[in-house]
């Protein structure tokens, strides 16, 4: 039976971490992968004390901060139920099952998907989601980046330094970025921009060869070998199907971190809090552990 268990080791549940530690709780991390989003983000330009800094490198900062306790961390676990059941918390993974008195869900958002023909078939064969991660292997080939936001132009300038061509395919009127990075992008030869432009199938054969997409009512295939979905993310949440959501599915919090089950607190990007951000993550993590222990201390 452990005190604290958190879900989740991007910023919100790796600072969770760090206090938990500090108050000396008997606490178990249980995640997918240490880092989440952070590890996405090729610059990172607004965390206080660093001007710019690599979304990996400052992973490789936190990871060595969290090394300095002696924490119980479960690398490479999914969890997939947190449930309440009397006055304890159970916690199944795809490879155990845990109690806890408290839980803190920093399970933060994972990527939308296109919802196209072709897509799944693809995943991994071309189809991507993380540009960070897999621009390099597309070296000197032709890609399409679909979205408009940040994340999107965000991959395309990662990929006008790989990529021979770069196809931007939004299917609004305009980018939604900052402008200092839609002027880049619109600067770049490599680029071309399709606005109003619908991706209505994703083709290949061993990989992707290419995508069908209509605009101005017309339809035509575009021969590409890659193709990096940036079109947003939803909530991590399928595994707390208990917790109060919103309506968009983010786990509603007060400024606590209490959810409206006693002893489950959430924290970070997968909440209703505003400002998806890695310093706001942190922050709430901190408040987080410090609830859970408060709450573990009035039980006493
Ligand atoms: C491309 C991109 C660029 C960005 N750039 C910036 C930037 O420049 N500056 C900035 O401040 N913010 C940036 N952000 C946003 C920032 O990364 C997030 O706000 C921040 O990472 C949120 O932290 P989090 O801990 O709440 O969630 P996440 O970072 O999403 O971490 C969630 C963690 O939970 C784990 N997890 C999820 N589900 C489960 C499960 N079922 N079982 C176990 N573990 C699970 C994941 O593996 C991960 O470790 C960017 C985001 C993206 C996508």
């Amino acid at each position: 039976m452990y005190d604290l268990i958190i879900v989740g080791a991007g910023p919100a549940g790796i600072t969770a971490s760090i206090y938990a530690a500090r108050k000396r709780m008997n606490f178990l991390v249980i995640t997918k992968d240490l880092g989440g989003q952070t590890i996405l983000s090729a610059k990172v330009e607004n965390y206080t004390g660093y001007q710019f800094i690599p979304g990996t490198e400052l992973v490789d900062k936190f990871r060595e901060h969290l090394e300095q306790f002696k924490i119980e961390l479960k690398e490479g676990e999914r969890v997939t139920l947190v449930k309440k059941d009397k006055d304890i918390l159970k916690i199944e993974t795809e490879k155990g099952k845990y109690e806890t008195k408290t839980a803190v869900v920093a399970s933060g958002r994972i990527p939308r998907k296109l919802g196209v023909e072709g897509e799944d078939e693809f995943k991994n064969r071309g189809v991507t989601y993380c540009a960070t991660c897999d621009a390099p292997l597309f070296a000197d080939m032709e890609v399409a980046v679909i979205g408009g936001g940040k994340a999107a132009l965000d991959a395309v300038l990662q990929l006008i330094k790989i990529a021979r061509k770069v196809y931007l395919m939004d299917i609004a009127p305009q980018l939604r970025a900052d402008p200092i990075m839609v002027e880049k992008t619109k600067k770049s030869e490599k680029v071309t921009i399709y606005n109003n432009t619908k991706v209505d199938k994703i083709y290949g054969d061993k990989f992707v060869r290419g995508m069908r997409i209509s605009r101005q009512g017309k339809s035509e295939d575009l021969a590409v070998g890659g193709i990096f979905i940036e079109i947003g993310s939803l909530p991590a949440t399928d595994f707390v199907p208990e917790v109060a959501k919103n309506e968009i599915g983010e786990i509603i919090v007060n400024c606590r971190c209490e959810t409206n089950i006693p002893g489950l607190f959430a924290a970070g990007d997968v909440t209703n809090v505003p400002a998806k951000q890695i310093i706001v993550a942190c922050g709430e993590g901190a408040k987080a552990s410090l609830s859970a222990f408060e709450y573990l201390s009035k039980k006493k």
